[in-house]
């Protein structure tokens, strides 16, 4: 009989990132005592015919192995001396891996940098840090008024009082040297110590409303709770946000800020370091390794106190967790759309709950789960009913544009509205959620239409490069001459896009300086902040863009807004279409008026009676979201039952169709009586990047049996001879069933 206490047998039982769902079973490195071995880890190892970096799970004796121990091959090295990961970081990604039915390894890894996921050592590179000398806190900015840049980066250090690291300067190294040179400013290593929570810039005296919201989420410090602070663009959020952390700050607690969106976090992180001269790190892809690497080190070890970052920051380790903060809680963005799919603000809940710490949801149009959860009392409601400041709302007005003449889109009285909006000196936010030129090319002779050869979905015409380009598989082409077809019959733009309005408005307003927001003209790095800068300081007169816009940015000087195309999203075959389109109607909405001028939204739409729309637009987004879970819970849809989508894909066109029949067949023979099974359909784009696409939607009212069931399931899908020529995966609580 194997002796437990015996380091000698003790085997490594290691999560591996790789796509099977089990742990791994290794002998400890060769003279590694395994005593010193602890869960949480690194660990490398010998796999198939490469080497991974896997967590060490558990430590235990050599009879727990189902594999015979002459077979175990022994891990090759144990990379920490000191676990990265605590125990309660590993509780909540194994809950995570189960509820998601992911495998474990591959959760894992989306919790650590991908230095870490590499291997790379868990050290802080002691990072440079400048600050300013006597001398240059006494020099006024109009002494480098010759030097712009010099002056700017002068400008930036006497707005913070902390020092500022090297890797927040890298726009600015030659200023940097000709400060250093003036004896402006000196070099010092980072200080590796919170400092204390008040900054230079002092809390604004919150209104009624936000004192409350503080005052409840403050008292429920060191508490699992949910609160949900819903208010309007404009209300005051962000100060509230910032009273709450001022107070986890002080009772020396870290915050966790999440965010939908990469380019809403430079915003907030200036509003907090003008606030907190805390360290704030922030965490997202637009960094590099190394900079995502000493934001999560600087969490774990506790240096830091705030962590601003996206979805992928939500699993950093945190020293003194106080606070989680999701901003923007109805974003999907929220939700990671492959492989570990799982929802930023579910799994934050359940990291708050496992932490025994409150979360802080914020939206203006908060999801319909998270209204539902207050409805059931599940999360506490913090309303913000009013605008902070002189703001007032905005004024809706639909455009009903059936058989109105339309200018690519723009119809006679628009035209009027936005002349009026310039003359006055404001700036027009025009809003249309398709980019390019136009959706697609016909012939005007034959009816050739520019069909992707692998989706089925038309290539987009982006008429400035002279392009086809396919937006679901990337496939593009020149833009032909000829019809491909007739050869003969002339090709014509149908439809419209962001592309093709410029143009118009170019025309119909010339001399007006027009900045276009989309995926392609904010490519190039930096570009986004120089448009943004150019909007903000008045520069700009009309703004056109794609959902770009409808996300955070504030521009003050917008007093009319217009939304060009809502019909296409009225008919979707989704059933969050709706909501999703009332709050991005409410959000676009919010970017008006946001100072003393009164904004003014349009809509312009051929459905001007769509209860959807006169309820959102009369009664407001409350409204509409009573009627929308009212009409959720007589379907029986989410969130008054629990969704599992599978999606399945294949080279060949019945092989993704055979394999969801089986699938049916055995969740027929597990024989759960309250599971809903929907399908198998064909997917709403059955043809991807060349890949036939099918689905089987799982719905059941109790998500315990729902989960129960694919426990049994999912086991035994890899045994099925359907799966070998497909690829299948399973999004738990899908966002949306495409
Ligand atoms: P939200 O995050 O809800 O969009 P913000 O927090 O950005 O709103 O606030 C909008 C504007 O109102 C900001 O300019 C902010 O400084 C101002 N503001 C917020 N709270 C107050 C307050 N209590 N008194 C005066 N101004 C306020
Ligand atoms: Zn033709
Ligand atoms: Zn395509």
């Amino acid at each position: 009989m194997a002796n437990c206490n015996d380091s000698s047998k003790q085997i490594l039982q290691i999560a591996i990132p790789v796509p099977l769902d089990r742990l791994f079973d290794y002998w400890p490195p060769e003279q590694h005592d395994p005593q010193t071995i602890k869960p949480g880890m690194r660990v490398t190892v010998p796999f198939g015919k490469s080497t991974k970096t896997g967590i060490v799970m558990g430590i235990a004796d050599t009879g727990a192995s189902s594999v015979d121990p002459k077979r175990l091959k022994r891990a090759e090295r144990i990379l920490d001396s000191e676990p990265l990961l605590s125990a309660g970081d590993l509780r909540l990604l194994q809950w995570a891996s189960r509820y998601y039915h992911h495998p474990l390894g591959e959760v894992i890894a989306t919790a650590f940098p991908v230095a870490l996921r590499q291997g790379k050592p868990a050290v802080l590179q002691r990072e440079m840090c400048y600050t300013l000398t006597i001398q240059g806190r006494q020099t006024g900015l109009e002494q480098l008024k010759r030097a712009p840049k010099q002056q700017a980066l002068l400008e930036l250090f006497h707005n913070r009082p902390d020092p500022i690291p090297l890797c927040e300067l890298s726009e600015h190294k030659a200023a940097l040297k000709a400060l250093l040179e003036k004896g402006w400013l000196r070099e010092q290593t980072r200080r590796n110590t919170p400092a204390d929570a008040t900054g230079i810039r002092a809390a604004l005296l919150a209104n009624t409303e936000q004192q409350y919201a503080i005052d409840s989420v403050v008292s429920g410090l060191g508490r699992f709770s949910v609160s949900l602070l819903q208010g309007v663009t404009g209300s005051g959020k962000t100060e509230v946000y910032m009273q709450i952390i001022a107070e986890a700050l002080r009772r020396g607690l870290q915050v966790l800020v999440l965010l939908p969106e990469i380019t809403l976090t430079p915003q907030l992180e200036q509003h907090f370091r003008q606030r907190f001269s805390v360290a704030i790190v922030c965490f997202h892809s637009k960094l590099n390794d190394n900079q995502r690497l000493s934001a999560w080190l600087n969490m774990q070890q506790g240096n830091a106190a705030i962590m601003l970052g996206t979805r992928s920051a939500l699993f950093t380790p945190l020293q003194q967790p106080g606070l989680i903060i999701l901003d923007e809680e109805h974003d999907t963005s929220f939700k990671q759309q492959e492989g570990f799919r799982f929802s930023a603000r579910d799994v934050a809940i359940a990291r708050a709950k496992m932490l025994n710490i409150p979360v802080l949801l914020g939206s203006a149009t908060p999801s319909l789960e998270s209204l539902f959860n207050v409805a059931r009392r599940r999360y506490q409601l913090l309303p913000l009913s009013a605008r902070a400041g002189n703001a007032v709302e905005p004024l809706f007005q639909i455009l009903d544009i059936r058989n109105k003449p339309l200018q690519s889109g723009l119809s006679e009285p628009l035209v009027r509205l936005i002349q009026t909006t310039l003359a006055q000196g404001h700036q027009v936010l025009l809003f249309l959620n398709r980019r390019g030129f136009a959706p697609v090319q016909i012939c005007h002779g034959c009816g050739w239409v520019s069909r992707c050869g692998r989706c089925d979905a038309n290539m987009v015409i982006h008429a400035g490069e002279r392009r086809l380009r396919c937006h679901h598989c990337g496939s593009e082409q020149a833009l032909p001459k000829h019809c491909p077809a007739c050869k003969t019959g002339e090709l014509q733009p149908l439809g419209l896009g962001t592309e093709r309005i410029e143009q118009t408005l170019t025309e119909l307003f010339p001399g007006q300086h027009i900045i276009r927001l989309d995926r392609d003209t904010t490519q190039r790095k930096g570009s986004l902040e120089t448009y943004l800068e150019q909007i903000n300081s008045g520069q700009a007169d009309i703004i056109l863009g794609t959902q770009m816009l409808a996300k955070g940015h504030h521009f003050p000087d917008v007093t009319l807004v217009a939304i060009l195309d809502i019909d296409s999203g009225l008919f979707s075959v989704d059933f969050h279409a709706a909501e999703k389109l009332a709050q991005m109607i409410v959000q676009v909405a919010g970017r008006a008026g946001r100072a003393d001028k009164r904004g003014r939204v349009v809509l312009q739409t051929r459905q001007p009676q769509h209860p959807m729309l006169t309820t959102l637009i009369e009664k407001g987004y409350q409204a509409f979201a009573d009627i929308a879970l009212h009409e959720r819970k007589q379907a029986g849809l989410p969130p008054y039952s629990h969704q599992a989508l599978f999606r399945v894909h294949a080279t060949d066109a019945q092989a993704p169709q055979e394999f969801l029949q089986a699938v049916c067949l055995l969740i027929q023979k597990l024989n759960h009586d309250r599971i809903q099974v929907l399908g198998p359909v064909s997917a709403p784009m059955a043809r991807r990047a060349g890949q036939f696409r099918f689905q089987l939607l799982l719905q059941s009212p109790q998500r315990k049996e729902l989960h129960h069931l694919l426990d049994s399931l999912l086991p035994k899908l890899v045994k099925l001879k359907q799966a070998r020529n497909i690829r299948w995966s399973l999004d738990v609580d899908p966002a949306d069933l495409y």
